[in-house]
């Protein structure tokens, strides 16, 4: 999946790259230019390039246009690709650190042949860099601040991005000779919605040291940053920081719970331990002097006299007390779900058509599909024209009869306007089988005036959801303000579903949240807002996030099968 994200950020590498190898300054300014232009692009990159709307941007020119037309295509760009083999990784890492320019970075490596991070530490405390042209005793200080300061801060990645290195990453340690076996902990296990680091945990098939320098040389890894007991991190070429943990069998399932966190529910298991008489220590959980076998992570929760708890619910929210007696919720799994909502098509923003909606959702196990393509308000996104809801639905009518096993329902995104009612007049309204209603414009209103907003909406008697809650776009768009307990405790009264949207950039409502809508009485509807069939992927993030607020298979919408689902979708519209 290929977003503004993915293109800013490869346009902000060329201009990096560029500019460490001495190109002329015009040249890089254009291509930082065109990743703000890619990164503040309001609408869909694909269906701006389709348009010719991307062509006529300002700040995107016809090279930078080719190198965003090659990432849309491919995910990568050639042109990145092969200024990586020419310059090396460690020097766009460097220009990171504050107070290190391009020029000082340049002078490092002319001068002193550095191209690492670990390397430009050594001679910030030898004293090589305070004796450079121009650097000085007081810019080495900096530089070592400035080197710890950036491996606290590793960037935060969006889930789908970090899952997609982890499981890369996971390949490359898994190949190395002693090896066993490898798993991905840390936040991912847990399903949070951004990665900073990744984690991992090896089970180790020799000598701890003979590993510790494999584990340096493996493929992709640029920098050894450290080894501690039993843990090693590394700084791989792509700048990502992976903490590796290193067990025996016997010890494998402490290790893991370890490193999957979070530290606030570590903190409770230790004082759980206490409680039932045993130690949790550095070397694993100890009865008296002796060590409990922790093959896996079910025996140490056993020790502690606990039910096993899912990762999702390790975020020390009541999990440990629930555990204790033996009352954990039933997750909902991928399995639990009969319908795939929230999907756009080629009459909108998307770019499958209804027919490629229901091969995949059908080859997916979904019983229905519901395709809600954009409102008219929405012309930003190629929003229905109420001639093409015509089209649509014969369409639709067509290909329900091609294929008997997946129902496709006719739904629409309607735009709820500034006022607070819906796009279209009633009558068109009633023509869908089921509303998603969304908030795509005017966000700047204040808590007041969007939580009446919303609420106004909630009184047409078609909507069936409310789309994206808070309208956030992770590491872009801060959610509107708005009462959510005023709106949860309507959505209830009102029998209208909350949606839990699945883009791996919204993942609005956001998870902290979702049990206090459920409390509420509110169902919840899953929504994997895909623009195209390669988006079914985003509902694996989605349940991992509607687990995260433990939610179970009766509080989800599209749980049911159709007739729950047209039961629940009709009873306003009727009575
Ligand atoms: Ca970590
Ligand atoms: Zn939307
Ligand atoms: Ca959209």
């Amino acid at each position: 999946m290929t977003d503004r994200t993915d293109v800013a950020r490869v346009l902000g590498q060329i201009a990096a790259f560029l500019e460490l190898k001495g190109e002329n300054p015009f040249r890089v300014r254009a291509y930082q230019a065109a990743a703000r232009a890619a990164a503040d692009f309001p609408h869909d990159l694909e269906a701006a390039r389709r348009s010719g709307a991307l062509a006529e941007t300002k700040g995107i020119g016809p090279a930078t246009l080719e190198i965003i037309e090659d990432v849309l295509d491919t995910g990568t760009s050639r042109a990145l690709e092969d200024l990586k083999d020419e310059v090396p990784p460690g020097l766009v890492e460097m220009l990171q650190i504050s107070g290190l320019g391009v020029q000082k970075v340049r002078l490092i490596h002319e001068h002193l042949g550095i191209d690492t991070l670990s390397e430009l530490e050594d001679a910030a405390r030898d004293g090589r860099l305070a004796g450079l042209p121009r650097f000085g005793a007081k810019t080495a200080e900096n530089v070592l601040k400035g080197l710890a300061f950036l491996r606290q801060t590793a960037e935060h990645r969006l889930v789908h991005h970090a899952r997609a290195e982890a499981r890369e990453l996971a390949r490359v340690l898994g190949a190395l000779e002693g090896v066993r076996r490898v798993e991905v902990v840390g936040s991912l296990r847990r399903h949070m919605e951004l990665i900073r680091d990744l984690d991992f945990v090896i089970e180790l098939g020799g000598r701890v040291e003979t590993l510790y320098d494999r584990l340096g040389r493996a493929p992709g890894v640029s920098e050894f940053v450290r080894h501690q007991e039993r843990a090693v991190t590394l700084r791989f070429t792509t700048g990502t920081v992976a903490d590796i943990f290193l067990a025996t069998a016997e010890e494998f399932g402490f290790a893991m719970v370890r490193a999957t966190g979070s530290l606030a529910h570590l903190a409770q298991l230790e004082a759980r331990a206490g409680a039932v008489g045993l130690a949790w220590t550095d070397a694993g959980l100890l009865d008296g002097a002796e060590p409990v076998p922790a093959p896996d992570e079910a025996a140490v929760y056993a020790a502690l006299g606990l039910q096993w708890i899912p990762p999702e619910l390790r975020e020390a929210d009541g999990e440990v007390e629930a555990a204790a007696q033996g009352r954990l919720p039933d997750l909902v799994t991928l399995e639990d779900l009969r319908g795939f909502l929230h999907c756009h098509t080629n009459y909108s923003d998307g770019t499958s058509t209804v027919e490629e909606w229901a091969g995949a959702a059908g080859a997916a196990g979904y019983e229905y599909v519901g395709v809600t393509d954009h409102s008219q308000a929405a012309p930003y996104a190629g929003g229905l024209a109420p001639e093409d809801i015509d089209r649509q639905h014969t369409e639709i009518d067509a290909v329900n009869a091609k294929y008997p096993d997946v129902r496709i329902l006719k739904g629409v995104e309607a735009d709820i306007l500034r006022d607070g009612s819906l796009d279209y007049t009633p009558d068109v309204r009633r023509r869908f089988d089921f509303i998603i209603a969304s908030v795509h414009a005017r966000f700047g209103l204040d808590q007041e005036a969007m939580t009446e907003r919303i609420l106004t909406a909630m009184d047409d008697p078609t909507m069936v959801v409310l789309g994206h809650p808070t309208g956030r776009l992770l590491l872009s768009r801060d959610p509107f303000p708005m009462d959510l307990d005023r709106v949860f405790a309507k959505a209830a009264a009102r029998g209208i579903a909350i949606e839990i949207n699945a883009d791996p950039q919204r993942l609005d409502l956001d998870w902290r949240s979702v049990r206090r809508a459920t409390e509420a009485g509110v169902t919840i509807s899953l929504g994997a807002d895909a623009h195209g069939t390669s988006g079914m992927a985003n509902m694996e993030i989605g349940v991992g996030i509607a687990r995260k607020g433990w939610l179970t298979r009766d509080m989800l919408l599209n749980a049911r099968g159709l007739d729950g689902f047209f039961a629940y979708a009709g009873r306003r519209r009727n009575g």
